[in-house]
């Protein structure tokens, strides 16, 4: 099993910052509160992701 924090992320349960690890475990993973044990299961998206769900989308205009 391999852990590591992952730097300046908050935990959505007690909002501490950098409490987070990241823990993985043969084909798992998932991230872990080291303040309050909050666990969120990971699929395969890394972390640093969760912020990025504004991903830029190309919106054309449909021509007819
Ligand atoms: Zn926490």
């Amino acid at each position: 099993m391999k852990r590591q924090f992952i730097a300046g992320a908050t935990c959505p349960e007690c909002g501490q910052m950098d409490k987070i690890q990241r823990v993985i475990d043969g084909d798992r993973q998932w991230m872990e509160c080291v303040a309050c044990g909050a666990t969120k299961d990971l699929d395969a998206k890394p972390p640093e992701t969760t912020d990025a769900l504004a991903q830029p989308v190309t919106l054309q205009p449909q021509k007819k």
